[in-house]
């Protein structure tokens, strides 16, 4: 029974692997503030500071 338990924290750690894209980063938008998903992070280098991120939606509008 123990071993079941075991198998299925092992299924859920590698689910969660596979939805790193998925995951929140620190980088927090330039736009909005709020903090950028890894599929949505915009990068931007900008002359003097350096690289800013921006959800890609934000930077686009
Ligand atoms: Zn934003």
């Amino acid at each position: 029974m123990a071993e079941k338990g075991k198998l299925s924290k092992t299924a859920k750690a590698s689910m969660a692997l596979n939805d790193t894209q998925h995951h929140l980063t620190q980088r927090v938008c330039a736009k909005c503030g709020e903090r950028i998903n890894t599929k949505d992070m915009f990068p931007v280098k900008v002359a003097n500071k350096g690289m800013i991120y921006y959800h890609k939606d934000h930077y686009s509008n």
